[in-house]
């Protein structure tokens, strides 16, 4: 078998892993959540486990099943969860599943985990279920967590390539250029150029409000505009952000 997907493997042939080459094992996690008109719900576990894929792909590892539902949407990230179909989790929830997942990567020998985040929001979360999974399974354990968000693997070079106008910063690139063009790399068909709309850029003041303002948001939910964005970019994209994360596996586990 040499498929990268973990789940497409029997238990005897991830055990041969387990105790043969013990390849680092991906764990994507992602969101259910609005991407303006033109991006599918899922965007953010698709990418999360595209790049996983390829970044497996280059490193002999596995890719476990994503983490699909991921930490409430922010206005000024995510577009916030007023959105119909955004369906957040729980801190709580978010931090159990990593935690478990952490401790049971752990029970069958897995030494190197790569939890790879494609939600702005999850990010203290995951760091907080590495935490306690980590703690479950004590000091003597081989396992090292590498925890990263894919986008800080661009370069400023590539990033001044992809948004010759200017680059807004992560926070606002929901559902735009970069994750447009992504998608256009990796799932074309479930990208409506057609559909990409004329709001934003989103205008935030330097403060939150709870309950969170929803007239804050452009209507359409994306934060900046995904006009600009296509399939060279997001190969571009995809290929530097996999080489690097490979490259990281490489020299930052033990
Ligand atoms: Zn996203």
């Amino acid at each position: 078998m040499s498929t990268v997907w973990m789940n497409e493997l029997s238990w005897v042939d991830y055990q041969a892993r387990m105790t043969g080459d013990k390849p680092p094992v991906f764990l994507p996690v992602g969101a259910l959540e609005q991407h303006g008109p033109h991006l599918p719900l899922g965007t953010d576990a698709l990418l999360s486990a595209a790049v996983a894929f390829d970044a497996a792909v280059r490193v002999g590892g596995l890719v476990a099943p994503t983490l699909s539902y991921g930490y409430k949407s922010q206005p000024k990230c995510g577009g916030g969860q007023h959105f119909c179909g955004t369906t957040s989790v729980d801190a709580a929830t978010l931090i159990g599943s990593v935690r478990d997942a952490v401790r049971e990567f752990a029970r069958h020998g897995v030494n190197r985990l790569v939890v790879l985040n494609g939600h702005y929001e999850n990010q203290w979360f995951l760091i907080e279920g590495i935490d306690l999974g980590l703690r479950d399974v004590g000091p003597g354990a081989t396992l090292e967590v590498m925890r990263l968000e894919y986008w800080d693997f661009m370069t400023p070079a590539t990033l001044t390539h992809v948004f010759p106008e200017g680059f807004p910063g992560f926070a606002l690139e929901h559902a735009a250029v970069m994750e447009t063009s992504m998608m256009l790399h990796y799932h074309p068909s479930l990208v409506r150029l057609d559909l990409i709309p004329d709001d934003g850029p989103a205008d935030f003041p330097p403060y939150d409000i709870y309950p969170a303002r929803s007239d804050w948001v452009p209507p359409s939910g994306v934060l900046s505009s995904a006009r600009g964005a296509d399939a060279a970019k997001g190969r571009l994209l995809a290929q530097e952000v996999s080489a690097r994360i490979a490259q990281a596996i490489a020299t930052g586990f033990r």
